[in-house]
């Protein structure tokens, strides 16, 4: 059974299969292409939607209870990497 996750733009609950992880390291979002970092992740739909949602709610915020700089993260590179993975996820 695949486990089900909250996706931090729409908060709406998805498969873990269909929603990108993200960790921090340090105070920088970084994506856990694996999904195997340790520590709080935060999950999130692969759509631009989605993004720009929880930027805007400043949902990594909330993830991580703490700040978290986004601003090298672009959704580009989520993107590159959901496409990477070979198969197209989440919301279109
Ligand atoms: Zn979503």
């Amino acid at each position: 059974m695949v486990p089900i996750r909250t996706c931090i733009g729409c908060r709406s609950q998805t498969e873990q299969d269909s929603a990108v992880r993200f960790v921090l390291d340090g105070d920088q979002l970084v994506l856990d292409a694996e999904r195997r970092m340790p520590g709080r992740g935060a999950w999130l739909h692969p759509s631009s939607e989605c993004f720009e949602t929880a930027l805007k709610r400043r949902a990594f915020n909330r993830a991580f209870r703490r700040p978290v700089s986004v601003a090298q993260l672009a959704f580009e590179d989520i993107e590159h990497m959901t496409k990477h993975r070979g198969k197209r996820v989440g919301k279109r």
